[in-house]
């Protein structure tokens, strides 16, 4: 609901709550109020109401049927005022508007009052004089002489003052006490659903705006308050995300700057000793000579390589280069790679065979060309750490339910258990006294890379001395 809505449900409730608690508690209170003091005392007064009103309006009939002279005679009068002192009540008889007879003293105005109402309304049978309330009753003669004559009957109405005005304190401390209480719990409930989470998220706020985005913000309150707590942690993980983003670009400039001072120090310094030994006249002969040209010009490939992959992998990194996925025949894409390897490894003199243990045709989502760069680092791998004269490397092709599971396995001299945690690190080599061999130790990270932007994984299997296990899946399509 919206705060508007709610802020005004919650003010019409607290007023009607309060209300209708108050009626209850009158109801309640006179109830119990009958009980403890005065059932019978109570009970007596609405008798004695019903008794006077009835008493009066008999009285009022049958002299309505006798003539007014009648009224007059003394034996009536006497008789008359026994019954209506009986009642508590007065009787005042009028003759043209002058009082002829009266149990009462009553004021000029007074009776001139209950005259004209009664006037105006015939069946008039209570009415207030001089802040009282009176139940009245009137019988109207018209003498022969033409005269007019009324007889009024008036009998004050005594209510028990004292307990209404206990009442109405009563009523009025319940309603302001039940108000305040009912404003108390609305207002509870806004500070709980609103006003707390609200500083809550102000809190949050300032450890944000100090750099602090390892906390999550809780989703609390209500409505629009609880909308706020979603969207600022929504804005604190895109934050988060834009500043790991941020540090990761440093921190692979950085790689990148480093690495390239160290890594391709050692063939660029071997190049310019062996330029130096040309221009310095150490090759003597054209044979020496174009030995030391050939031997710059492959150390200067190997820097070009590293570059390439130096690159490569920091645009990897950084998810700069779009991957293009293609539906593939797993089975026929490997065919292709072995095809691709086969000179070089009948040259190395290491067997090379496809092993398919797929069931039917599995299909496969990749980017060719990236995936080709995966197998052909793994494959060089498996080539240049194969340290025995029967070198073999089978691809096996596999299926899960729901993966395509490669592995290429050779029998070469096998990783030690230390490093295999580490080789899908950048710059990562095994074994340092092989440093000065070819290769800068990226190959595995690219290819973990390249693994990954497939959603696909990457892992080792190795016993030194046996040979290694690399194993590729990839979700079937
Ligand atoms: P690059 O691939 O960049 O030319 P590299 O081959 O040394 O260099 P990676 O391919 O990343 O680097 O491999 C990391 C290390 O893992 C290697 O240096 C090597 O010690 C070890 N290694 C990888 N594959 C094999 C394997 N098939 N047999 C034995 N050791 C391996
Ligand atoms: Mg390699």
């Amino acid at each position: 609901m919206q705060l508007t809505k709610r802020f005004f449900v919650f003010n019409a409730l607290a007023v009607l709550g309060s209300v209708a608690g108050t009626v209850l508690a009158v109801i309640i209170f006179v109830a119990a109020y009958a009980k403890l003091f005065g059932p019978q005392a109570d009970l007596n007064d609405l008798k004695r109401v019903f008794e006077v009103r009835s008493g009066i309006a008999d009285i009022k009939r049958e002299a309505a049927g006798l003539e007014f002279e009648r009224l007059l005679e003394k034996p009536y009068q006497q008789e008359l005022s026994g019954r209506v002192k009986a009642l508590g009540a007065s009787v005042v008889i009028l003759k043209n508007r002058e009082v002829v007879y009266s149990t009462n003293k009553f004021n000029r105005i007074d009776l001139e009052r209950s005259l004209m109402l009664s006037d105006n309304t015939p069946n008039l049978d209570t009415l207030e004089l001089d802040g009282k309330t009176y139940m009245f009753a009137r019988a109207d003669y018209t003498l022969h002489s033409g005269e007019k004559g009324v007889m009024l009957l008036l009998a004050q109405v005594k209510l028990k003052s004292n307990f209404y005005l206990v009442l109405g304190v009563f009523a009025a401390g319940f309603f302001i006490v039940s108000f305040l209480a009912v404003n108390y719990w609305v207002s509870y409930r806004f500070s709980h659903g609103i006003i707390t989470p609200v500083s809550r998220l102000r809190k949050a706020a300032v450890r944000i705006s100090e750099g602090d985005l390892s906390f999550g913000i809780a989703e609390e309150g209500e409505g629009e308050v609880k909308e706020l707590c979603r969207t600022l942690e929504l804005m604190r993980i895109k934050l988060k995300e834009s500043i790991y983003l941020q540090q990761k670009y440093d921190e692979n400039r950085k790689f990148l700057v480093s690495s390239i001072s160290h890594d391709l120090k050692t063939p660029v310094t071997s190049i310019k000793g062996y330029i130096e030994g040309i221009i310095d006249g150490v090759a003597k002969t054209p044979e020496k000579m174009e030995e030391y040209l050939e031997t710059a010009r492959s150390k200067a490939d190997q820097v070009n390589a590293m570059i390439d992959d130096l690159l490569l992998y920091s645009k990897l990194d950084l998810n700069q280069i779009p991957y293009h996925f293609e539906k593939t025949d797993l089975q026929m894409y490997f065919e292709d790679c072995v095809a691709d390897h086969f000179y070089e490894y009948e040259k190395a003199n290491i067997k090379l065979v496809l092993v398919s243990e797929l069931k039917e045709k599995v299909t496969v989502l990749i980017d060719r060309e990236r995936l080709k760069r995966v197998v052909q680092n793994i494959l060089d791998n498996a080539q240049k750490y194969m340290d025995r004269p029967d070198g073999r490397v089978e691809i096996v092709l596999r299926e899960t339910r729901p993966s395509a599971i490669i592995e290429i396995r050779d029998n070469g001299k096998g990783i030690p258990e230390d490093d295999l945690p580490h080789i899908f690190e950048r710059f990562y080599r095994a074994d340092p006294s092989r440093k000065s061999a070819d290769g800068s130790g990226l190959g595995l990270a690219i290819a973990k890379q390249i693994v990954e932007g497939h959603e696909g994984q990457i892992w080792v299997r190795s016993t030194l001395g046996e040979g290694t296990r690399m194993m590729i899946s990839l979700k079937k399509y």
